[in-house]
């Protein structure tokens, strides 16, 4: 195949969700990768994630989409309630009629789950994959000839082409494109407890919102049933920063305080929180620079409770591999990496889809 031309490796920035899904596009269609990753290792640690229909086909398109089903908790409903009197307000059947229209069913999947598929799936593919780890990207040097990837000790890594897949705060789009990310002032919570731990009148097999003033809590099933996923956000009052923490029960109770007992019995089953600060960032017309290009969070951040964001950095993937499939006979490498029409149109989509997020949501006053 053509892409083996160039022997240089496409340098991909972050190797979270979306930068796997991006390496595993790109060895399908016979290029070599290098993942640079800041972290001391590849791995998601965190909660659940909710999977629509969407990201079983990209999956299903990346090849590994039955490692996937393997894992999912496969729901039956969404359900609302109201998270001051307890009532059931409305639910959506995620039943067959559902999966028949979408193609694909409703999920939800540990992140390490999901991210383990993809690195199987590139593991299984080749071995012309290299994982550089503990290694934060800095800076980007480009030319007609290729492009160099400066680490913060200094280190210099050669490709054809870089991927910026480094999440929210990307250091890519940070040089290619400056704008500010947008502290949201919705803060998470985060928490997987064992079923035991759970209680047996709210085991439902689906993902269910509990919604009171400014604050509302979601829960659903991990791991075969064996854990829940307890997640709770809330819009703060005070200044915030994009980031995590430990997160203090204290600060949960007091903008849950109207809740009802449900709500109340949920709050004091973990043991131990996560606290997110989330973020978002004004959509951008334009992903590619020359020879480097944005993809999933770096490229179109959204707000948590969309449950998009790993769908589409997965759809991203797919689309990226397509276009470079389609080029595959015509320009230079770099041109066939970051270039491709077609890789453009999927993107207008996210970004008016995040556009329309964006308007929508609310903003606190935030440092
Ligand atoms: C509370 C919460 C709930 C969510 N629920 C859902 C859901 O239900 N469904 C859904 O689809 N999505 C959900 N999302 C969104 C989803 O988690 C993200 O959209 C997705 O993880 C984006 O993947 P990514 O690979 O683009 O970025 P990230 O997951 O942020 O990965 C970026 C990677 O790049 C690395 N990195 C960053 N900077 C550098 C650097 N300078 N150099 C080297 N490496 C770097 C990071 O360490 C990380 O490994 C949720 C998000 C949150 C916060």
């Amino acid at each position: 195949m053509s892409a083996t031309k160039d022997p240089r490796p496409v340098l991909i920035a972050g190797g979270g969700i979306g930068g796997l899904a991006a390496a595993l596009a790109l060895v399908r269609e016979g290029y070599r990768v290098k993942v640079i990753e800041q972290a001391g290792q590849i791995g998601e640690i965190g909660a659940g994630i909710q999977l629509s229909p969407n990201a079983f086909a990209a999956c299903d398109a990346l090849g590994v989409g039955e490692h996937l089903r393997a894992k999912a908790v496969y729901t039956e409903e969404m359900v609302m309630f109201d998270a001051i009197d307890a009532k059931r307000v409305a639910s959506i059947s995620l039943s067959e009629k559902f999966r028949e229209r979408f193609g694909n069913p409703y999920a939800v999947i540990h992140r390490a789950d999901i991210h383990g598929a993809l690195l199987e799936g590139v593991k299984a593919t080749t071995d012309g994959i290299e994982f550089l780890t503990s290694t934060k990207v800095v800076h980007i040097e480009q030319d007609d000839d290729g492009v160099t990837l400066i680490d913060a000790q200094g280190g210099r890594h050669g490709g054809q082409a870089v991927i910026g897949c480094d999440g929210v705060r990307s250091a890519v789009r940070q040089q290619y494109v400056g704008d500010s990310i947008r502290v949201s002032g919705h803060i998470v919570f985060r928490a997987v407890v064992d079923t035991a731990d759970f209680p047996e009148a709210l085991r439902f097999t689906a993902p269910c919102i509990w919604v009171g003033p400014n604050c509302h809590l979601v829960h659903y099933p991990l791991k075969g049933g064996d854990k829940f996923n307890i997640a709770v956000t809330f819009h703060s009052d005070q200044p915030e920063e994009w980031g995590s923490m430990d997160g203090d029960p204290a600060e949960v109770q007091r903008y849950f305080r109207p809740t009802c007992e449900q709500v109340q019995l949920l709050l004091r089953i973990p043991k131990a929180w996560k606290r997110y600060s989330t973020a978002d960032r004004n959509p951008i017309e334009q992903w590619t620079f020359g020879r480097a290009t944005l993809l999933g969070d770096a490229a179109h951040p959204m707000v948590q409770y969309l449950a998009q964001g790993a769908c589409t950095a997965c759809e991203d993937a797919v689309t990226l591999g397509l276009a470079l499939r389609a080029r595959a006979a015509t320009g230079p490498a770099h041109s066939r990496c970051t270039s491709a029409p077609a890789w453009r149109a999927p993107r207008a989509w996210c970004c008016r889809r995040a556009r329309w997020a964006a308007s929508t949501t609310p903003r606190a006053s935030n440092a």
